[in-house]
């Protein structure tokens, strides 16, 4: 998102710039929900992709307890999409002869004036510029900042997103026109409409996102992180490879404590997948002439749904200080210091939000949110809200 937004924006005040996509395959049916906020409609408007047929929109937040009761709701008019339906727009809006598949960053070479940059079959550029929007687990970064690393936050998510088709009536009545929570302690259950496969927006054949936040420290998400065939990673194991047994627990588990709309969702799931929930901030964006943007230069963890909005107003502010100037390395320095802030802000905020799964509570200040966002009503008023930018 975040190299798709940059190519735009530059494209915009007259750059040359082309995108290597480290993946072989088109970047469609990937990723699951993603909540918009006003912000993020305006980046997609202003770069040029558009909002047509973004996503659903829902009315109102509810909250639920375990028999599947309402016990408190919040009207707020939120358009929910998804992850590969942003990919799409964005894509469609950068020429096809500048968007590479199947080139894998391997490492850059920079002389102060300009990079040279090679790609993993042998492939090198030149540019005047290198933005890195690789991700979390950005390769430009670990090149050019080797000891900023993603911190686990403590906790992790099951999720997946279940075909509207297949669930029960009494689901698609109570939860699936809203964005619902339910709230057990130190856990966080949260179900939302997406669009269908092929951003198919038509009743009966969308998709509901669920997330099941569960705390687990590095000794539980190192086991999960065995997959079927005993092998060991690191961040997390691709959905396919996932232990059996291991969704079979988180199911047993489920049952356990959820309501039974919520249980109905999860079950319907055919492969559900777990994300630990990391974030960092990168205490410079820019080294040299290579930059980073999105979730490369700071990540937050994700309660604030605001990752994709971030990455837009890095690749905006990127080019708003490279139109301003005609210095390309006094516009980087100009990028530097109006976004590194704005990142580590979002993601101090994402950690305010985390206190509510208990984890870590170091400080008076964390005890305090946590109690405050033990209230449900205050959880449906932080949760997936950017209310954290009048602050
Ligand atoms: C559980 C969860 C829920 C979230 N919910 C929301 C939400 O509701 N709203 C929201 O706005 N955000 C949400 N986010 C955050 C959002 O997904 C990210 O902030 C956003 O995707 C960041 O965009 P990006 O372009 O920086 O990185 P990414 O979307 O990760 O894209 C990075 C790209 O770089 C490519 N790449 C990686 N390595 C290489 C390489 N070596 N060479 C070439 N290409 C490479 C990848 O294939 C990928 O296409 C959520 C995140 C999580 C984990």
């Amino acid at each position: 998102m975040s190299g798709l937004f940059s190519a735009a924006y530059l494209r915009q005040i007259g750059w040359d710039v082309d995108i290597y996509e480290r993946s072989r395959e088109p970047l469609v049916g990937r990723g699951a929900g993603i909540t918009t906020h006003p912000e993020l409609l305006e980046a997609l408007e202003s770069c040029g992709a558009g909002t047509r047929d973004l996503g659903v929109e829902v009315e109102k937040r509810v909250t639920i307890n375990q028999a599947g009761c309402v016990i408190g709701e919040k009207s707020l008019r939120q358009i929910l999409t998804s992850w590969d339906r942003l990919q799409y727009l964005l894509q469609q809006n950068v020429p096809a002869e500048h968007y590479h598949l199947g080139c894998a960053f391997e490492r850059v070479e920079q002389d102060g004036s300009g990079v040279r940059v090679h790609f993993a079959d042998g492939l090198s550029e030149s540019a005047d510029i290198l933005i890195g929007g690789d991700g979390i687990r950005s390769g430009v970064r670990a090149q050019v900042a080797p000891d900023v690393q993603p911190i686990y936050a403590g906790y992790y998510i099951w999720r997946g997103a279940p075909n509207e088709a297949d669930l029960a009536p009494e689901t698609l009545q109570s939860i699936f026109p809203y964005f619902t929570f339910f709230l057990p302690e130190c856990q966080q259950v949260i179900g939302y409409p997406i669009a269908g496969l092929n951003n198919e927006l038509a009743p009966g054949r969308r998709r509901y996102n669920l997330i099941w936040y569960r705390v687990g420290d590095a000794d539980v998400l190192k086991n999960m992180c065995v997959d079927e065939a005993g092998h060991q990673h690191y961040y997390s194991v691709p959905p396919p490879l996932i232990r059996k047994a291991l969704v079979a627990e988180m199911r047993a588990d489920a049952a356990k404590i959820m309501p039974p709309v919520f249980l109905d969702a999860l079950n319907k799931i055919a492969h559900p997948f777990f994300t630990p929930i990391y974030d960092f901030t990168s205490p410079s964006f820019v080294f040299g002439r290579t930059v980073l943007v999105g979730d490369a230069a700071s990540s937050a963890r994700p309660h604030m749904g605001f990752g994709v909005a971030k990455a837009g107003g890095d690749a905006l502010a990127l080019a708003q200080a490279l139109r301003d100037h005609d210095d390309i390395d006094a516009a980087l320095t100009q990028y530097d210091a109006a976004r590194m802030p704005i990142g580590n802000r979002i993601v101090l905020h994402g950690r305010k939000l985390g206190t509510h799964l208990g984890v870590n509570l170091k400080t008076e200040e964390d005890r305090k949110m946590w109690e405050l966002l033990q209230d449900y009503r205050a959880m449906m008023d932080w949760i997936a809200v950017p209310n954290f930018l009048a602050a």
